[in-house]
């Protein structure tokens, strides 16, 4: 193919490739927009997961009529001049680049009215061309329409997953914005339906209500350093934790930041205090000076360099570190002011490698009384065996996690985790355990759901309930939580509900095929006896029953094995009885 130079709208649909990857990015940028341009009131209004509309609504400063077919041309901005700006920016736009990569894959539609003109401008431009313009009534600010997102761009569509999980993803963005700039007011409308709403009176705290639920953010810390200038924000209590590290925001500046480091620096600040695989729920808000940090770097500007990386790693780490002892101290150890008792910091370094983001959920050192009895009466001699799993006597347990045994042929080491799950499981599957599956609750639990779990519970309502919970809608993203599934009720049902949630959004996709099957196995898994706990030689020996009488005992239902072997024969080669 020769050479040639690809056409304008081609080139446009390209570039947007970048800035535009799903709905969530359309909301991002006009978001930021409405944000730039000072609005204390934004409307976000949602259909079809964003697919079908996006419309953002502001009252911000408006552009004038002359101006508007300008916001739509690539590199077209009123927030920078030359390139020594770049390094002092003090907006969220800059690069001239939004408005027209959505127009290359949506129809899009502005309306606008500036502060100072009394006429309003229409604006409709599709395929990067400019169809419309002219004058029209408007109040003072813009709304911004979006239409048909991806339509001419088959390809890109099959990228998106659910309008539901689309629907969750504007949701969190517009929490996370609304966190950032508590004097704004923000709206979202999902189908119809008003979800989230902030007051706008500059309070931090009365967002984190929004967006955490009363209870929670009840218990959340505040942070501040200790010129109460740079940093600000809340932090959540070691008591409170998640599977996940959604519910951590970091803002630099306004800018809503991914920034695996800085918090990785705010974890660390939970050292000791925190079990492995738990996650802090948090929100910093870092203020520095523009030319302190590189916003420059990435296309959607959702990272940011820092010029001096550890020094702002250690004051956030330190601010952290400060409120968390603060608030231990007062009752739980009984020394004076909690002083000297203090675990010692580690050294607040950038880490060199972001800290593995797969960490699962929460199995490790999670406690939890043993649920309900494991043995079903012992008539092992009377049950056919099945061939896979061989006969077992109980030695004893190592790193109170796995259990350690003699065999016919040498020694097994059986995961009391991976186990139980398998002996839950089956016992789901046997048809006689159905009908005692649900437990009701003394106390209904209310909870509120953040948009991801919401749209979990919204989409997953029958196989929830099939599988035990009784749940009911209470009002905005609250539920009120009746019953769970019998296998659970020893455990939280709080906790247990959040765990299932969060395994369930695991691919970020709320369940698919064979639903049911997939909710049930994370119900058994959050079920189970966990690694870490100690357990009686009796225990072990009731666990091991059960697991005999599986059809395979030698997986756990995710398909892990729940045993290992070392033969007599690799014995006897490892102290050289044998060659
Ligand atoms: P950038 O934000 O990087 O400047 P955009 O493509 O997002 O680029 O927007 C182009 C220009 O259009 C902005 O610089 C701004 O002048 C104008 N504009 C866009 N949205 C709004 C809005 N909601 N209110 C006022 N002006 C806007
Ligand atoms: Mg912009």
């Amino acid at each position: 193919m020769p050479i040639h130079v690809l056409p304008a709208d081609l080139a446009a649909k390209i570039a947007a490739g970048e800035v535009i990857e799903r709905p969530a990015s359309v909301v991002k940028e006009l978001i930021e927009n409405a944000l730039d341009a000072g609005a204390h009131d934004v409307r976000v209004e949602v259909r079809g997961g964003g697919q079908r509309l996006i419309r953002v609504a502001d009252d911000g400063c408006g552009i004038p009529a002359e101006q508007a077919p300008l916001a739509f041309a690539r590199h077209g901005t009123s927030k920078i001049e030359s390139a020594d700006d770049l390094f002092a920016i003090k907006t969220l736009g800059f690069r001239g680049e939004a408005l027209p990569s959505i127009a290359a894959v949506a129809r899009v539609t502005l309306i606008t009215r500036a502060r100072e003109e009394t006429n309003g401008t229409l604006l409709k431009v599709e395929n990067s061309q400019i169809l419309t313009h002219q004058p029209h009534g408007a109040p003072r600010g813009t709304v911004v329409s979006v239409e048909d997102l991806f339509r001419s761009i088959p390809a890109r569509l099959k990228f998106l997953k659910s309008p539901g999980a689309e629907a969750a993803r504007i949701a969190e963005l517009v929490n996370a914005y609304a966190l950032a700039y508590p004097h704004v007011r923000f709206s979202l409308v999902n189908d119809g339906r008003l979800v989230f709403q902030t007051p706008g009176n500059a309070r931090l705290y009365d967002v984190l209500i929004k967006v955490l639920g009363a209870e929670t953010a009840r218990e959340m810390i505040e942070i501040a350093d200790e010129n109460e200038s740079t940093l600000s924000g809340y932090t959540s209590p070691p008591s409170i934790h998640r599977a996940t590290r959604k519910t951590q925001y970091l803002f630099v500046n306004g800018r809503w930041i991914d920034d695996r480091a800085l918090a990785h620096a705010v974890v660390e600040a939970y050292h000791t205090l925190l079990m492995v695989g738990r996650f802090p729920l948090f929100v910093v808000d870092l203020r520095v000076a523009p030319d302190a940090v590189d916003v420059n770097v990435h296309p959607t500007k959702a990272h940011v360099r820092f010029r001096e990386p550890g020094e702002v790693y250690r004051v956030v780490q330190r601010a952290v570190r400060r409120a968390l002892m603060a608030n231990l101290s007062v009752p739980a150890l009984g020394a004076e002011f909690g002083q000297g008792l203090e675990p010692p910091l580690p050294a607040a370094q950038p880490p060199e490698r972001a800290p593995d983001s797969t960490t699962s959920a929460g199995e490790v050192n999670a406690m939890g009384p043993l649920p309900g009895p494991v043995s079903a009466p012992a008539t092992a001699n009377t049950i056919l065996r099945p061939p896979s799993m061989p006969m077992l006597r109980v030695l004893g347990q190592i790193a109170s996690t796995y259990i350690i045994c003699e065999g016919p042929d040498g020694m097994y080491l059986v995961d009391q985790h991976a186990a139980h799950e398998r002996v839950l499981y089956d016992n789901w599957a046997a048809a006689s355990n159905r009908d005692n599956a649900s437990q009701e609750l003394l106390q209904p639990v209310t909870l509120n759901l953040d948009p991801t779990h919401w749209a979990i519970y919204e989409q997953e309502q029958a196989v929830l309930e099939r599988a035990g919970f009784r749940i009911e809608p209470f009002g905005g993203q609250s539920v009120l939580l009746r019953a769970v599934p019998g296998a659970l009720k020893h455990r939280d049902p709080r906790t247990a509900l959040l765990e299932i949630f969060d395994a369930t959004d695991e691919g970020g996709a709320p369940l698919r095929e064979d639903a049911e099957a997939r909710v049930i196995k994370t119900v058994c898994k959050s079920a189970a006896i966990k690694g870490g706990q100690v357990l009686s030689l009796e225990e072990m020996r009731a666990l091991l029953r059960d697991l005999e009488r599986s059809a395979s005992p030698r997986t756990c239902p995710h398909g892990r094995p729940t045993m290992i072997q070392l033969n007599l024969a690799q014995v006897e080669r490892e102290f050289g009885r044998r060659g």
